[in-house]
């Protein structure tokens, strides 16, 4: 069994970045990140090979090892081109501005064709609405709303949210993790 070393960043502030066997990050949105458990487990059933490590270290009696910040799959993992459904990333493609007035506060959702006449909760009818915007729509149809929208709500590429990701980075990124994210863009002139 792995004891914690007593030192003080927890535990939980330690995911490992989990990076595709080419040494891209296999998810961006949401980033790839697995907790240490995870981490350490892939690494012994070598899985994964470690590219990166915290200072933070776990122990056991007749063991030591920093826990990896950055690891690599063995085995190439085809990735998806389309990113998964969540709130985040329909705020992401929305560039986190109500699309009806362009307000970037107070922020929630609408639902183009609302869920009391049979709207459902997808990429194309779903668009990021300000708190005043959404109450103003209330429960009418796009259509019958006399409001416009800036850009018609679509299914994104994992593209499309990368040109809108480098203006919203995630909250937490270590350092050890900067090699492999972005590098993409920062290549362009
Ligand atoms: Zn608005």
């Amino acid at each position: 069994m792995i004891i914690p070393a007593s030192e003080r960043v927890p535990l939980e502030k330690c995911p490992a970045l989990v990076l595709n066997a080419d040494f891209r990050p296999l998810n961006y949105y949401p980033l790839s990140l697995w907790c240490w458990q995870d981490a350490v487990k892939s690494v012994f059933l070598d899985r994964v090979s470690i590219v990166s490590n915290y200072e933070r270290k776990i122990r056991s009696p007749s063991f030591e090892m920093k826990l990896p910040s950055v690891i690599a799959l063995k085995n190439f993992i085809k990735p998806s081109e389309h990113p998964s459904f969540t709130r985040f990333n329909v705020f992401l493609r929305d560039k986190f501005t109500c699309q009806y007035c362009g307000e970037k506060k107070d922020l929630t959702f609408d639902h183009l064709l609302p869920k009391s006449k049979g709207g459902v909760t997808d990429w194309e009818n779903v668009v990021t609405a300000c708190s005043t915007c959404n109450v103003k729509k209330g429960g009418r149809l796009y259509s019958a709303s006399g409001m416009y929208l800036h850009q018609k709500p679509f299914r994104p590429t994992v593209d499309d949210l990368h040109q809108n990701g480098r203006n919203f980075p995630p909250n937490f990124l270590h350092e050890s993790w900067m090699d492999y994210l972005y590098w993409d863009v920062e290549l362009l002139p």
